[in-house]
């Protein structure tokens, strides 16, 4: 019996076969020798990637590029500690990987410092963290002891500074008007690390009142101030943020996890580019950046060797894989075509919050300048984010429910909808398209009704739709899915086929 790879090669001629797909098959085929049903499970999420409309603001699909970096031996070395630093041996080759993916990414933003570490947002924010309590309480610490080994502080000495680094504090937007969870909510390690306070939006227009930060830091001086946030779909002034740190002495931390593509394209220049402001920069790559699921962080020299502690310090061993896919990344992010993407990803979230606005949808602030915006559904169609979210879904489009500021709804059913561009701009989408896919949600969310409770009152989560609805807006999305194909290098049928039947 033949493998699937030598059925593609004799059933394809030469000159048309494709070795993104035969590296797709071989590799699917060596996985499926020990456990066929991972490589079936891949291949059915390309079908589900394939067949849904991505509206997810924070999902992006990465290039094959760097996806091939990451699936290789460099998941097998431990290089504990950063470049000609280790605590292991044989870390040459690893140095040059995460040497190159961090010269990338300050050429690429434009840093002093990069550390390229980090597995995940949420690391990358607890590095930082510590990486600035090291820098502005620990080291000082130190400095009046005349002691720079930890290990020979008394148990006393040692205590007091414990309680010193367990007592700072930080200030983040509040997480219902679109801060991250890292940023002090209680449910987070962060908030249990730092006295916590935070700040909100402005009430009524939904946007950074600046005035109004400054009057609390000034008064609750936090050690680390914090702006950057996962749900605010306006641009930010981080030359003003600057201007409030340094009047309250704090730290300036930016968490550009959402918006780094648009900083990396150029999309967001001047006082809009965090970079440029903020004491310590950190980032996920795998939203707008469009890189591995991972994070970096950039920084002042200042700050750069309590960063590279990153390892021990907060995280395990480096993946050295993953960096290898972010240095890919950057790499591509450095060209026009990228360039491009960023400005075309803008101005499709523009276009989209335009239509929405046009067919009479509510947009929280009244529109947005990034790659995303927040619809407010318990508004027009007395839904909550969570009906809505199913709603959707059912109609063969993704994206997730968010909690709105002050939200009388919380954080678990939520008033609204959070819907960006970062993937069907990848797929190619443009102005035409951002119309239709208005029109497509403006109709489902029409033809959506809460399910009633035994009791006669209107559910929560349960919703009812019209199949009609259903059966057309269905349509139409996969209309339009037809003619925007993710990865067209990959044949699903043939996949499908060998691996996922
Ligand atoms: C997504 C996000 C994170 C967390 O990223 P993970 O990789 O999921 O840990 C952190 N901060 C912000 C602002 C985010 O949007």
């Amino acid at each position: 019996m033949s493998t699937p790879l030598q059925t593609y090669l004799s059933d394809t001629a030469p000159e048309n076969v494709n070795p993104a797909f035969v590296s797709y098959i071989a590799a699917l085929q060596q996985v499926a020798q020990t456990a066929p049903e991972i490589a079936a499970s891949v291949v059915k999420e390309l079908a589900a990637q394939r067949s849904h409309l991505k509206l997810i603001a924070s999902e992006n699909y990465c290039s094959l590029a760097v996806q091939a970096a990451m699936g290789n031996l460099l998941t097998d070395k431990y290089a504990e500690g950063y470049p000609a630093h280790r605590y292991y041996g044989g870390c040459n080759n690893i140095d040059d990987v995460e040497t190159a993916a961090a010269e990338e990414a300050k050429a690429l933003f434009g840093a002093q410092h990069a550390y390229v570490q980090p597995h995940s947002g949420a690391d990358a924010n607890l590095v930082a963290y510590w990486a600035i309590l090291s820098a502005k309480v620990e080291a000082s610490v130190l400095a009046e002891l005349g002691e720079t080994n930890l290990s020979k502080l008394t148990d006393e000495q040692w205590e007091s500074l414990r309680q010193k680094l367990g007592n700072q504090r930080l200030m983040g937007l509040d997480y219902y008007s679109g801060g991250h969870l890292t940023h002090g909510y209680r449910q987070n390690v962060s908030a249990r690390m730092f006295v916590s306070r935070s700040y909100t939006v402005n009430r009524e227009t939904g946007l950074l009142d600046y005035d109004e930060i400054e009057k609390q830091a000034l008064e609750f001086k936090p050690l680390i101030l914090l702006a950057g946030y996962s749900a605010y779909p306006r641009a930010i002034n981080f030359r003003r943020f600057r201007e409030i740190a340094d009047k309250c002495g704090a730290v300036l931390m930016v968490d550009m996890a959402h918006f780094a593509g648009l900083v990396a394209g150029k999309v967001f220049t001047g006082d809009e580019d965090p970079v440029k402001w903020a004491d310590v920069v950190t980032t996920t790559t795998h939203k707008t950046l469009r890189g591995p699921r991972g994070a970096i962080i950039l920084c002042r020299s200042e700050f750069a060797e309590y960063v590279n502690k990153g390892c021990p310090l907060v995280l395990g061993g480096p993946l050295a894989h993953v960096m290898a896919a972010k240095a890919v990344a950057f790499k591509e992010a450095r060209t026009q075509g990228y360039q491009d993407y960023a400005h075309r990803m803008q101005a499709n979230a523009r276009a989209l919050a335009a239509e929405c606005q046009a067919l009479g949808l509510k947009l929280q602030t009244g529109g947005t300048d990034n790659h995303l915006m927040l619809i407010d559904i318990a508004a027009t169609h007395g839904l909550t984010g969570r009906q809505g979210e199913a709603a959707m879904f059912e109609c063969g489009i993704t994206l997730n429910r968010n909690s709105l500021p002050f939200d009388p709804n919380g954080a678990w059913w939520t008033s609204g909808l959070r819907v960006g561009t970062p993937a069907v701009t990848t797929l190619g989408m443009g102005a035409a398209e951002m119309k239709e896919i208005a029109a497509i949600i403006k109709l489902v969310l029409d033809g959506t009704k809460p399910a009633l409770t035994d009791k006669g009152t209107p559910a929560r989560g349960k919703i009812v739709i019209d199949e009609n609805v259903k059966a057309q807006a269905k349509e139409r999305v996969s209309a339009l899915l037809g003619r925007f194909v993710l990865y067209p290098e990959l044949d699903l049928g043939f996949l499908t086929r060998h691996f996922a039947q």
